[in-house]
């Protein structure tokens, strides 16, 4: 087979370089994601029966075959499913679905040198089926897709491509035949097939049979349980059967997060065995990824693409539904606007949201791993599902600029001063960025903690909410805060310090109108800042316009994006703003204090993560003042 007809993709090549090279030990996880195929194409036949008169699905019953050939060294593994035409064989064993699945896997790889178990979880990347060429030289794929007449033969070495060609054999669903390599013979003992299908496969609905074919008398022999599993009752399911189960459907490996099996009965009655996995999807953050929840019907599989099971700010939630109070006959499209659908999504997210709840009161750190891993997902919700406002935003932490413990918004209010009528926040891509701001000088001189929001949804959420238990949601970084109303203990220094004001107002008219006439259009506005301690200057967003970290994100999508000018803000009590005051007043060197004020702009935009206005005046300055630091010798 050195001559393949096909070439793979140069994905998929690296991809099964990747998955041959980098797992040595679980090598019998093949066994696993082959025996979930065949019973995913199983699901598939039986649902085709229900609306597609032409497959009947009465006479035979469905059931995965594993075949040994002791003497060949020849594993088999065959199902009745729907089987695969040429072009489903082309697409699915030769190319990669998803995109971004190959840069995830890589970076499994490298970090994986020591640890090669975590390539286990690749049946979470939809590229199983390439597990087999861990122990197999070559693979030949047989199949005849249901309902139609010429059956298909696919073979590949695994290293180069695949050859594809029609073919005789007599098939219904798809056999695939595995040419152990020499090191791989365990997997001809019956016991060890027997261990791996127990191990990974005992929830599966449909029967696993062993059959040594080169055996005298050899018998057929049914390896696992073969029943649903969400069909038993929860108390006879261990731990170790639930994880298996939320791996077979691609959840991931080890303990979830939360597990919630519930048998469910009123006016609509329903089952859900339903995980949030330890740890999120690399493609979570697709925009094309939705919720991916298994709808069953009586035990049949329906389908994984009913968006109107849960919302997509749970679409982190791995699992299935089943219930009899659907028809069905419904057809896919129709279930989007069912009713029974919409009445189990309403009873399953109340379920859900009530269960977050319970996590993140008894299980603090629990709920910790849950709000990194999904946390800006669920805020999605705030956005989406005005009805459950107040319930999502219960939900929700946050961290301050003080510590990065994440808080509520309840636990924010109990601390607040008494006279602290807002909830602050500042918005910036990174943590470090929101602590780097000059606007937080003032919160941190007078002790009152800012929420930090870094997610690019809180951009959207936070405008539309507005409030919390009637405190206004309040950007540092937009508008005129005046802190010194908080400061309600000292009455007296507080008028003080507003005659103050004016009087350092009226001292900086000169300097402002100065540095307006310098910066022009630049700045919608330059006035005293009241909250700056440290920094010289800042900007600051006009109250009616966008946020800074709004504005950035709209430059994000479109590069010809121009914010609206903010407002600068001067420190009045900052040595270097006293400073060119005076030097103003001496009316000696106006370009110093002119160049000084562009400076200072320009720092102001560099600290927002901006470039300067200006790059080639900037440099023309900055170098004046270097050569003013640094004289001749
Ligand atoms: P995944 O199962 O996550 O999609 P795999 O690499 O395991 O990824 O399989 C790729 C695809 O090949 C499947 O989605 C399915 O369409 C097809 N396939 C694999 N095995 C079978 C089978 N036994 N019967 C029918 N189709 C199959
Ligand atoms: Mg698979």
């Amino acid at each position: 087979m050195t001559n393949m007809s096909n070439k793979f993709e140069a994905d998929t090549g690296k991809i099964l370089d990747i998955v041959i090279n980098s797992l040595y030990s679980e090598r019998e996880i093949f066994l696993r994601e082959l025996v979930s195929n065949a019973s995913d194409a199983l699901d598939k036949r039986k649902y085709l029966g229900l609306t597609d008169k032409k497959i009947n699905n009465s006479s035979d019953v469905s059931e995965i075959k594993i075949e040994v050939n002791n003497k060949e060294k020849i594993l088999t593994i065959s199902d009745n499913g729907i089987g695969m035409n040429e072009e489903d064989l082309k697409s699915s064993l030769g190319t990669i679905a998803r995109s971004g699945t190959k840069a995830f896997l890589e970076q499994v790889a490298s970090n994986s040198k020591d640890k090669k178990s975590d390539m286990s979880m690749i049946g979470q990347f939809g590229v199983g089926f390439y597990a087999s060429f861990m122990v197999a030289d070559s693979v030949e794929v047989v199949s005849k897709k249901a309902g139609e007449e010429q059956a298909w033969k696919w073979s590949s070495d695994g290293k180069t491509g695949f050859d594809l060609v029609k073919t005789d054999k007599e098939i219904a669903g798809t056999s695939i035949t595995l040419k152990l390599k020499k090191d791989a013979k365990e997997f001809l003992e019956e016991t060890r097939l027997q261990f791996v299908v127990r191990k990974y496969s005992d929830h599966i609905s449909y029967p696993v049979k062993l059959l040594e074919i080169d055996k005298k008398d050899a018998k057929e022999k049914t390896l696992n349980e073969a029943s649903a599993l969400w069909t038993r009752p929860s108390k006879d399911i261990t731990e170790e059967q639930y994880q298996e189960f939320f791996s077979h459907i691609g959840a991931g490996f080890g303990k979830p997060l939360l597990t919630m099996h519930n048998n469910t009965e009123g006016t609509i009655s329903y089952t859900n065995l339903i995980c949030i996995p330890s740890t999120r999807p690399f493609d979570l953050f697709n925009p094309d990824r939705k919720s991916s929840l298994k709808l069953y019907i009586n035990r049949v599989f329906i389908t994984d693409k009913c968006d109107a099971l849960v919302p997509s700010y749970l679409r982190f939630i791995k699992g299935l539904v089943d219930t009899q109070d659907i028809d069905l006959n419904v057809s896919r499209e129709m279930l989007q606007n069912n009713p029974a659908v919409s009445k189990i999504s309403k009873s399953l997210v109340g379920k859900i949201l009530r269960e977050l709840k319970k996590v993140s009161e008894k299980n603090v750190d629990g709920y910790k791993s849950f709000w990194k891993e999904y946390g800006a997902v669920l805020k999605e919700g705030l956005y989406e599902d005005a009805e459950r406002k107040e319930t999502l935003l219960d939900l929700c932490r946050f961290s301050t600029n003080e510590n990065d413990e994440i808080m509520s918004l309840s636990s924010y209010l109990e601390k607040m001063p008494e006279n602290q009528k807002d909830i602050y926040y500042i918005s910036a891509e990174t943590r470090s960025q929101a602590l780097a701001s000059p606007h937080l000088e003032g919160f941190k001189s007078k002790n009152i903690p800012v929420l930090i929001m870094t997610d690019a949804i809180d951009q959207f959420w936070l405008p539309m909410i507005g409030t919390f238990k009637d405190k206004k949601f309040t950007s540092i970084t937009q508008g005129q805060i005046n802190l010194d109303d908080l400061d309600e203990k000292n009455k007296d220094k507080k008028s003080e310090n507003k005659d103050q004001k004016e009087k350092q107002a009226k001292e900086f008219v000169d300097l402002i109108a100065q540095m307006k006439v310098v910066l022009g259009e630049q700045v919608k506005d330059i006035r005293l800042s009241s909250n700056l301690t440290d920094s010289p200057v800042c900007l600051v967003a006009d109250d009616g316009d966008m946020d800074i970290a709004m504005e950035q994100l709209m430059a994000q999508r479109d590069a010809n994006y121009k914010g609206a000018p903010r407002i600068l803000e001067i420190n009045g009590d900052h040595t270097l703003i006293k400073n060119m005051k005076s030097l103003l007043s001496k009316k000696e060197n106006n370009d110093l204090v002119s160049d000084a004020g562009t400076l200072l702009f320009e720092q102001a935009r560099l600290l927002e993560g901006k470039m300067p206005a200006d790059p080639a005046q900037f440099s023309k300055i900055m170098n004046q003042f270097l050569l003013k630091a640094i004289p001749t010798q």
